[in-house]
């Protein structure tokens, strides 16, 4: 898909909306691109392009925000927002080892939309929609199959489990993306929760400020406010997602109080590429967000383009480490199929000789460190 000249400003343009619309996410949201012929209004694609998107969507959900949409560059055919956003043949194809649901979120799910997988945490599925859907998305079960599952949260079930399961301490506001519901919705279900004694934290995890920053308004920031401690993980994978926009929007819930996480996924073609990392994680430090996780791709099925190696995961972290703020890095994991995270980090641990142990340094150097005791 080679486009002669648009760029960002001629996909806005296409809307043809002025500025004050273009900032209201209500209008984002209705104006979302689902359809084929949607897309090739605003997008110059080949024949084959719009064959591939057709046959796709036979079966796959779409659904881009004109927003995120303005972030393609079209003269890129590897565009890393296109191809996180627009729907490709490859997702039709399934490997041995994946499956609908690797994580066994519905087998850890007692209550309809909650998932109790760790001791001292749940998590709510409060939606199943979202702003923009992303290609890569672990629950795609839920989000993006036509024939989709779906769930709908029993809020009143989860709220008295919760409040009999006193172990759990915090809560994990997750989807779909939670900030597609209304400010009124949302302070719904955040009030219920707020109310359980035993429930120290509240969490959301929003890929809002990335695909929709139009959402992240004053009204939501001072009803936010009111439910103190909250903290968000958002979901940046590519430093071109870093834009006035999101930035302006992380800067918002920073001054809210709120302190910010970023679960990236580790994506072949997309971000698996220690100079890009490195990017991303200084340029998030730089609105305020703390880089938290970085995914190996889960084993969800249709996913096998995007996944890479482990080794390409732990040297992305290798080449982070001491090169550059401790804060940057993010923990490497892996949600392997039914045993939950599990970090992985390159190895500094080199040997051991008795009470000696062999470390490596960030830039390579050996020597031993004597073990007290
Ligand atoms: C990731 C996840 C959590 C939170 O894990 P943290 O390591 O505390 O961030 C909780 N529940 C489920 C089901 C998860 O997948
Ligand atoms: S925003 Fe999150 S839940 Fe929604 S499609 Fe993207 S990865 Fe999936």
């Amino acid at each position: 898909m080679i486009a002669e000249t648009a760029d960002s400003e001629d996909i806005k343009r296409a809307f043809g909306i002025d500025k004050k619309t273009w900032e209201d996410w209500r209008w984002q949201i209705k104006n979302r691109i689902t359809t084929l012929e949607e897309l090739e209004k605003i997008l110059n694609l080949t024949e084959r392009d719009k064959e591939e998107i057709g046959e796709s969507l036979k079966t796959l959900k779409m659904s881009i925000t004109p927003y995120y949409l303005s972030l393609i560059d079209q003269s890129r055919y590897n565009d890393p927002i296109r191809l996180q956003s627009i729907p490709s043949l490859l997702e039709l194809e399934k490997t041995p080892y994946e499956v609908e649901d690797p994580l066994k979120e519905d087998s850890y799910s007692p209550i309809p939309g909650l998932i109790h997988r760790y001791p001292d945490r749940a998590l709510l599925l409060v939606t199943d929609s979202c702003p923009t859907l992303c290609r890569h998305c672990t629950r795609r079960r839920l989000t993006e199959k036509i024939e989709r599952k779906s769930t709908h949260l029993d809020l009143n079930g989860a709220v008295e489990y919760i409040s009999s399961h006193r172990e759990i301490r915090d809560i994990i506001i997750s989807g779909g993306d939670p900030l597609i519901l209304s400010d009124q919705m949302l302070e719904r279900i955040i009030s219920s929760i707020r109310k359980i004694k035993s429930v120290e934290i509240i969490r959301i995890g929003t890929r809002a400020p990335v695909t929709l920053p139009q959402r992240i308004t004053p009204e939501l920031c001072e009803m936010l406010k009111r439910y103190h401690p909250i903290w968000i993980n958002t979901h940046f994978n590519h430093p071109k997602e870093i834009t006035e926009e999101s930035s302006r929007a992380c800067e918002m819930l920073a001054d809210t109080g709120i302190p910010l996480g970023n679960q990236s996924v580790l994506l072949k073609g997309i971000n698996d590429d220690p100079d890009i990392m490195k990017n991303l994680v200084q340029g998030l430090l730089k609105i305020r967000v703390r880089p938290y996780y970085l995914y190996q791709c889960d084993m969800v099925e249709g996913l096998s383009h995007f996944r890479t190696t482990v080794e390409k995961g732990v040297e992305i972290i290798e080449a982070l480490q001491g090169f550059t703020s401790g804060l940057a890095v993010p923990t490497f994991v892996i949600d392997a199929p039914g045993m939950g995270k599990i970090p992985i980090s390159p190895q500094y641990v080199v040997g051991r000789e008795g009470n000696q142990i062999i470390l490596r340094n960030f830039e390579g150097r050996i020597s031993a460190y004597t073990n007290p005791g």
